[in-house]
């Protein structure tokens, strides 16, 4: 018999006011990943490529539209040079360029997003600019990133049926949804059990980001569901993300 691949387990509800059915990755939710930028994230190429610090920001931030660029565009006038290491150049050329396939990305300077500061700056540091520019003032990173940027790995997809019911699917990043190249990364960190080492579990560590993708309400549904199954954990146990389980 064929063994199941990837399991994982979801949890559904209805949403509380309107024709929508929320489903979710209770298995990624519940784990331990952890973004580790800098800290062993072997980057999203064919090889290796741990030594560039570029993270999964290699191809540009893909736009989720007008309002996501126009807001860019606005944060973009908000950096300084000690927090943006490509600031001449978002400046000279715009902050977008068109893809391959006519998607509209963040502007790509030395084979990376122009708002990734490379090693060798003596500016803010490392990673993303609009990264330095929330510490700096305080703010939260979903305020201040392109969507695609904050939200990674986490993914909602809404599918509407023939009756108008939505079902909204939040679940991790799998490498299809980078498109065909996905399948020829690397690496992944959604399944390298090298990322499960966070202290706290992904529903906790971005809860910020979850809530600002299903808003307040489900996400304190969601959240309470899950933290009332962590207090029974020993009595109930969320399956093991299938990265951690390999071993
Ligand atoms: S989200 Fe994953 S690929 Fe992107 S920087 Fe973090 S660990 Fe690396």
């Amino acid at each position: 018999m064929t063994e199941l691949q990837d399991v994982h387990e979801w949890v559904s509800f209805d949403d509380p006011t309107e024709d929508r059915t929320w489903i979710f990755d209770v298995t990624f939710l519940t784990s331990n990943w952890s973004c580790i930028f800098g800290r062993g994230c072997k980057g999203v190429l064919t090889e290796d490529f741990s030594e560039a610090v570029q993270g999964c920001c290699s191809y540009g931030a893909h736009f989720t539209g007008p309002d996501d660029i126009a807001h860019a565009q606005k944060m973009a006038e908000r950096l300084t040079p000690e927090q943006w290491q490509f600031r001449d150049e978002g400046r000279a050329q715009g902050i977008t360029q068109q893809n391959d396939d006519d998607e509209t990305t963040t502007l790509l300077v030395d084979d990376a997003c122009v708002f990734l500061n490379r090693p060798g700056f003596d500016g803010a540091g490392l990673g993303c600019a609009f990264h330095h520019l929330a510490e700096a003032n305080g703010q939260r990173h979903v305020d201040v990133m392109p969507e695609v940027c904050w939200q990674v790995p986490l993914r909602r997809i809404d599918e509407t049926d023939d009756l108008g019911h939505v079902t909204s699917t939040v679940r991790e990043w799998k490498r299809r949804d980078w498109g065909d190249g996905g399948h020829d990364f690397h690496w992944w960190c959604t399944d390298s059990d090298e990322a499960f080492v966070g202290a706290i579990p992904v529903y906790e560590g971005m809860g910020a980001e979850l809530e600002s993708m299903v808003g307040g309400e489900v996400f304190g549904m969601i959240a309470a569901h899950l933290r009332d199954r962590t207090r029974r954990q020993g009595t109930e146990v969320f399956l093991p993300h299938p990265a951690v389980r390999r071993h």
